[in-house]
């Protein structure tokens, strides 16, 4: 095995490390108050390189001033003077990709990759989100709890998360951010942080059609299917563990279920939600897998709710869906 295949290897082994902390993280987070991590920005400052914006008219430096900062200035500055680099996505506003010095090389891949991301996004899910938003890179675990409004965060655990301030149901979100750990630059290839980027994105556009307590096998199957949409992707490359075990003979017996999200096993039941929306992707199209997550993503649903959804959506029940589901995996790792 070569050193650059032993470098991937680790880097999707702590993709799966990270997985394990998101469901709490992309779900739970939506519920804390603003302004609860006081305490965090008390942490001494990092010495890290002043910026230089020399010249007046450097979109740099146009974006330093931009307004949008105000959401992560004060959580952000206390660990050194801030940059933020504007990402053309599309014919609305520019985003902006925020961090400091030391992250520099990750600024950029990610502000790149923002106008294809946000492109291939909204050609799945549609342009009504907020595309214009905050992508956010922490320089230290303190300052991305901070970020996070999560003072409990593991350092380690989680390389990036979707954030988004408390809402009503039928309103838009606001203070929705896609924030990065210290370690993502250095952990992951630009073709992982692209990646990433993709499933945080998808979470942020369809956070106002999603109910907290929706099936999780659907809200991170259809992140990680938006992620890896169009990449080229080899299913052994997306979902290396459940191809292992589905040439062993071991096919999951259910969709997932959410307790599993955070468990020992999480890595693989990331990997299945894909490929159950990979499959609604391939056998029904990606509409009917969008009305499928408008549908499922409404409400907390039962068996019983869950089973009707897929009925009306598909023209299949629960067990009838898994089934062909499980035959689908089958037939692609055969
Ligand atoms: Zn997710």
């Amino acid at each position: 095995m070569s050193t650059a295949d032993q470098a991937l290897r680790r880097a999707r082994r702590w993709c799966g490390a990270r997985r394990r902390g998101q469901f709490a993280l992309t779900v739970g987070l939506v519920t804390l108050l603003t302004g609860a991590c006081g305490a965090l920005l008390l942490a001494p400052n990092w010495a890290l390189p002043t910026i230089r914006a020399d010249q007046p008219s450097s979109p740099q430096r146009q974006a330093n001033s931009d307004p949008r900062l105000q959401a992560v200035r004060g959580l952000m500055e206390p660990f050194g003077p801030i940059t933020a680099v504007r990402a053309a996505v599309g014919d609305g506003p520019d985003a902006l990709v925020v961090g400091h010095a030391a992250q520099r090389a990750e600024l950029a891949v990610l502000a790149a990759e923002l106008g294809p991301a946000t492109a291939s996004i909204s050609e799945l899910w549609g342009t009504q989100w907020a595309r214009s938003g905050l992508v956010v890179v922490a320089s230290n675990p303190s300052e991305f709890a901070a970020l996070l409004r999560s003072p409990g965060l593991v350092p380690g655990e989680v390389a990036a998360a979707a954030v988004a301030d408390p809402f009503a149901a039928g309103t838009q979100p606001t203070g929705q951010r896609v924030v990065f750990g210290p370690d993502a630059g250095r952990r992951l290839s630009p073709d992982g942080l692209r990646t990433i980027l993709r499933h945080e994105l998808t979470h942020v556009a369809t956070r106002a059609a999603t109910v907290d307590g929706a099936p999780q096998w659907l809200l991170e199957g259809f992140a990680e299917y938006a992620a890896h949409r169009g990449a080229r992707h080899r299913f052994a490359e997306i979902a290396p563990t459940l191809s292992a075990r589905l040439r062993a003979g071991a096919s999951p017996a259910e969709l997932p279920a959410d307790p599993a999200f955070t468990g020992p096993d999480a890595a693989a039941v990331y990997e299945q939600a894909w490929s159950v929306c990979a499959f609604v992707a391939e056998t029904y199209g990606e509409p009917r897998l969008v009305q499928l997550y408008r549908a499922l993503a409404a409400g907390k649903q039962t068996p019983d709710t869950e089973d009707d959804i897929l009925r009306t959506v598909l023209g299949a029940g629960r067990t009838e869906f898994t089934a062909a589901w499980r035959a689908w995996l089958g037939a692609e790792s055969a």
